[in-house]
Formats: structure tokens, C-alpha cells, sequence
């Protein structure tokens, strides 16, 4: 029989591909965050921190905010989705909103509603049921 080094070479490297790290491995996001090392390898950092990226210092208060989840309230974060926004947020909802994590509603006078979305209450840190509330809280 001949030995067929090129053979061989190929059964190591798939022995080497299965010590590759596992994707369910953590890995620390540049904010100290733990995430899976694939959610990393994909998109560079956390997911609060892909949702957050080109907000401003206060924003994010703003958006907690708006869905009850600032954190000095009893109530159950999310069961208010709504920000009623005069000209001096105007740039932060606007921040909000190119962001993905709000959306304008109504305008009440010189002043304009927002609401956040899906997104806007997992980067306020919404649990699965809090983004439930804060969704039908809009309608
Ligand atoms: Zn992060």
C-alpha cells in the first residue's frame, strides 16, 4: 500500500478543526460583558453594546425612561412606552431613532411622541416579558 501523505494531512487538520474554540465557549465583549465567543467572532462585541453604538452620554437614561424602567419605580419595567419629547430631546430621540431603538408617534403640539421598539427595550434591558408589556403598551 502507498502512503499517502496528502491523506494524512487532511485527517489532521479535521482533528484540528474539532479543538477549534466551540461556539458556546464565553468570551468578554470590550465593555466586560460575557457573550458566546461566535456572537463575538460575528459582530466585534455584546449585543447591548451593537444596539447602543452612536448613542450619547443620557440617551440611554432617556430610553429607560420612556419604558418605565429607570429604575426608582415600583412598577413593572415596561408597562409605559412612551416619551413625550419637547425641542431640548429632540437630538436624543432622533439619536434614538437613527439607531433602530425608537420610533416617532404622534406629534402633540410643538412637542412629538416616541416609542421605543423591540430593540430600544432589549438595550433598556427588558426581560422577554417586559418587552411584551412595552410593546402592547404602545398600542
Ligand atoms: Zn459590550
Amino acid at each position: 500500500m502507498m502512503y499517502d501523505l496528502a491523506r494524512t494531512e487532511r485527517i489532521h487538520r479535521a482533528i484540528a478543526d474539532e479543538t477549534a474554540p466551540m461556539s458556546h465557549e464565553r468570551k468578554a465583549c470590550a465593555c466586560g460583558t460575557q457573550v458566546t465567543a461566535r456572537q463575538l467572532a460575528q459582530h466585534g462585541k455584546c449585543e447591548h453594546c451593537r444596539l447602543t453604538a452612536g448613542l450619547e452620554e443620557g440617551d440611554l437614561d432617556k430610553l429607560r425612561h420612556m419604558l418605565g424602567a429607570a429604575g426608582n419605580s415600583s412598577a413593572k419595567p415596561g408597562f409605559r412606552n412612551h416619551y413625550l419629547c419637547g425641542v431640548q430631546d429632540r437630538a436624543a430621540m432622533e439619536r434614538l431613532v437613527g439607531a433602530g431603538l425608537a420610533v416617532p408617534g404622534e406629534a402633540l403640539l410643538a412637542s412629538q411622541y416616541y416609542h421605543a421598539t423591540r430593540d430600544g427595550c432589549r438595550a433598556a434591558g427588558l426581560d422577554r416579558s417586559g418587552i411584551a408589556r412595552a410593546l402592547e403598551a404602545v398600542l
